[in-house]
């Protein structure tokens, strides 16, 4: 069995607490590793490697720290697969899915690769007689990112290129569900040639956590996860001074108007609400079935959902794989008996697909005739679930997205220009696809909802991610006319 330590200082650094998490093969339901769970004196550790770090990396020049970032986005190209791989073997998530991960994860570091546009400030010459003001971006210190199982390389780089480039030191604390592929990332980045300290990564629970937002040497937090615990880090770490964003959970509604392409919108739909099971942040929950369009989009959906297949993660022919742990596979399930009882139509029921051994599989359900006011349709479930409410109108589409407290992403599908453009205004969301499900930001935009799915006032990575990871210093400068100096400058008189 796999053991799985800390990152402190460049070294790897086995775990003197004693407690320890396993760590599951989803596919296969058996433990392969077990990994250290950190306590606060191990936490204060990699801490203070990275404030001394801090010291000497903040004076880097900004051609060094582009080299080693050039160095570190070749360094994770070339090792992709192995990534990929890890990812599979502890998410379960199929391994297209896993390498089109590490590709999103690379655009954020060539994006912090091109970081000194966005470092160079402002200028003012001659604000005022002889006055020139400028801007200065300048680090916070250590920064801090709390990442989720879902996207175990992906998120770890929507923060480290970006705060790193812009010269502070990282601690990163990732979901110890799955903790191989931000491990490798690391340790990537130690070969780039990053100082010791730069980056370090401490593996633990609440423990860890909760003294991370409390340590009175970090500045900034960076979480993504769950809206509860996203509120309690914002909270926590607010209180105790520090700059927050907290991106949280999310209920992504997908609205289809009658002239949509139905074909394109089932399909649409079924990628994006079965796609890596359903735990994808910006997954379609919520099928909005506009006008009529209700009968023929669930019968299309169902129809394809036949032919959708769930294995092994590992296995090329796998669409879709199992749940990240037995524990959320028994949840979800529970979630569709709720639908049952609450009264929706259970049109396909993934409780009823049968697999061999243990793995955490479910199969993909479709539930159909969903109200606003069943669980189904309130909780974020988290899984291959999707839930289809019918409307009459595009207008109460629109106030079904603005009633709902989350606000992460929302997509439309019509072939109508104007109603697509009138869309982009009326949804509230911090992402809108047009004919697009699942409209995560490229990485020179940045990634954020609105309301329950973001506490904060930024945005990750991108140039909202430079912003959080720097502070403005304007310096205003007055020197004497050059008349008066004291050094003769050679000009003739009147000059
Ligand atoms: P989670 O909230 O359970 O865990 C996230 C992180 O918080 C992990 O590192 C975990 O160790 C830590 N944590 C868990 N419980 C804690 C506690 N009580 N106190 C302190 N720290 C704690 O989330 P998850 O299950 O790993 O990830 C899935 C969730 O993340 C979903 O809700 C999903 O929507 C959300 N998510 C959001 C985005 C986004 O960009 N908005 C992206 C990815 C995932």
């Amino acid at each position: 069995m796999q053991k799985i330590h800390h990152l402190i200082d460049g070294r790897p650094v086995v775990g003197r607490s004693g407690r320890t998490s396993p760590v599951f093969n989803p596919a296969t339901g058996a433990q392969t590793g077990e990994l250290d769970l950190a306590d606060v004196s191990e936490v204060d550790t990699a801490v203070a490697s990275a404030k001394a770090a801090f010291g000497d990396w903040r004076n880097i020049s900004v051609a060094k720290r582009t080299r080693l970032m050039f160095r570190f986005r070749d360094l994770v190209d070339s090792n992709a697969e192995e990534i990929a791989r890890r990812l599979t073997a502890e998410h379960g998530k199929v391994v297209s899915d896993a390498r089109g991960e590490v590709a999103r994860a690379i655009e954020n570091i060539e994006y912090a690769c091109g970081l000194a546009e966005h470092l160079k400030g402002d200028y003012n010459e001659n604000a005022s007689t002889g006055v020139d003001v400028h801007t200065a971006h300048r680090p916070l210190g250590v920064v801090v990112g709390i990442t989720p199982f879902n996207f175990p390389a992906m998120v770890p780089l929507w923060m480290i290129p970006n705060a790193v480039a812009c010269g502070n030191t990282f601690v990163l604390k990732p979901s110890e569900k799955d903790p191989s592929a931000p491990m490798l990332i690391a340790e990537l980045f130690q070969e780039a040639g990053f100082p010791p300290g730069v980056l370090n990564v401490v593996h633990g629970d609440k423990v860890s956590v909760d003294r991370l937002l409390e340590h009175p040497d970090i500045k900034a937090v960076s979480f993504v996860g769950s809206t509860p615990i996203a509120k309690y880090v914002h909270r926590t770490a607010s209180t105790n001074g520090k700059r927050v964003q907290a991106l949280a959970g999310a209920k992504n509604h997908m609205v289809i108007l009658p002239d949509a392409d139905l074909d394109m919108a089932a399909d649409a739909a079924v990628s994006a609400a079965y796609g890596s099971a359903g735990e994808r942040c910006m997954a379609i929950s919520v099928a909005v079935a506009v006008g009529g369009v209700g009968d023929g989009l669930v019968e299309a959906i169902r129809v394809r959902m036949e032919k959708l297949s769930i294995g092994s993660g590992d296995d090329p022919s796998s669409e879709m794989g199992p749940l990240v742990t037995r524990e959320h596979r028994d949840k979800v399930a529970g979630y569709i008996g709720v639908g049952v009882d609450e009264g929706a139509t259970v049109v396909v029921d993934g409780r009823d697909t049968e697999f061999e051994g243990d793995g955490f599989f479910i199969g993909t359900t479709l539930i159909d005739d969903v109200t606003t006011d069943m669980t189904v349709y309130r909780d974020e479930i988290f899984g291959p679930v999707l839930c289809v409410v019918r409307v009459d109108t595009y207008h109460e589409a629109v106030k079904l997205i603005s009633d709902n407290p989350w606000g992460n992403g929302t997509a439309i599908f019509t072939r109508d220009g104007g109603a697509a453009r009138r869309f982009q205004e009326d949804a509230d969301a911090g992402m809108v696809g047009i004919n697009v499900p699942i409209p995560v930001p490229v990485g020179y935009h940045s990634f954020g909802g609105w309301k329950d799915s973001l506490f904060g006032d930024t945005t990750m990575y991108g140039p909202e991610g430079f912003r959080f990871y720097t502070k403005p210093k304007v310096i205003t400068t007055r020197w004497p006319d050059p008349a008066e100096s004291t050094v003769n400058l050679g000009f003739p008189e009147n000059h």
